[in-house]
């Protein structure tokens, strides 16, 4: 296997599917579907999700909501998620452990790492929610938080599209796509893989990320194993 442990981040609009808002458990069962399938392999797998299909901090501090309010209203919003995330795995057969970074001890462990860690020894999905349980922060910062501290091989960021573009492929049809990149020509090149913080967090720690389209089934698989799928940023 070319990764032992990975820390898989997923947006909460992913989780949307083809809803505008919340949930779809279709989706969900999909998702699941695609991680038992490498913890099957024997890949330790760490999830943080977002909440983005709920609700973001910023967009109510838009409309006159303080922001540190809205991001705990973000932050619970990706617990929500992970709940849903944690049914569905267990639906599928999968033992997983939901863990938050703010206290909310009657639906989720608090996050301690070496629990966490010993529950991927162990064959557990462990979910980390909460993101990192600060206010100005977003779920790609919480995901290489976790990811370096876990000490996962690789963060894989499932997203709607298969790669890093030399532009946004939705709109700019030449855009080319990256096989490989290096985090100082992301940077260069103005490219967005995540936002500042946990991109140069992830570049600090020489944790390699790799974007790829999760919505295409069996590449979770495709990309534990070692396929060229999506963009690697590395060094
Ligand atoms: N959030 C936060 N601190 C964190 C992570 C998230 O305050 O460490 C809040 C923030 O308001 C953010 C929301 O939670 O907008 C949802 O997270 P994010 O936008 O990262 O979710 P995604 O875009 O991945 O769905």
């Amino acid at each position: 296997m070319h990764y032992k442990r990975i820390l898989l981040k997923l947006s909460g609009e992913a989780l949307m599917g083809t809803r505008q808002y919340g949930i779809d458990p279709i989706r969900l069962a999909e998702y699941a579907k695609e991680i038992k399938a490498v913890t099957n392999r024997g890949v330790e797998v760490a999830i943080v999700i977002g909440g983005g299909n709920i609700f973001r901090g910023v967009a109510g501090a838009s409309r006159g909501m303080d922001r540190v309010t809205g991001d705990h209203m973000g932050m619970l919003a990706t617990v929500i998620n992970g709940l849903a995330l944690q049914s569905a795995l267990e639906d599928a057969g999968i033992q997983t452990r939901l863990q938050s970074a703010i206290k909310i001890n009657e639906v989720a462990e608090p996050f301690i790492r070496r629990k966490a860690m010993r529950h991927l020894e162990k064959g557990r999905v462990v979910i980390f929610g909460g993101g990192t349980g600060n206010p100005y922060f977003t779920t790609d910062s919480a995901a290489v938080l976790r990811a370096i501290e876990i000490d996962a091989d690789v963060i894989l960021k499932g997203t709607r599209v298969d790669g890093i573009y030399t532009a946004d492929p939705e709109i700019d049809k030449k855009a080319k796509k990256f096989d490989f990149i290096s985090f100082d020509d992301v940077l260069t090149k103005g490219l967005k893989v995540m936002d500042t913080t946990a991109f140069t967090l992830s570049q600090e720690n020489k944790l390699p990320i790799i974007v790829f389209d999760m919505n295409k089934p069996g590449n979770l698989e495709k990309v534990v194993i070692g396929e060229k799928i999506g963009t690697k940023v590395n060094f």
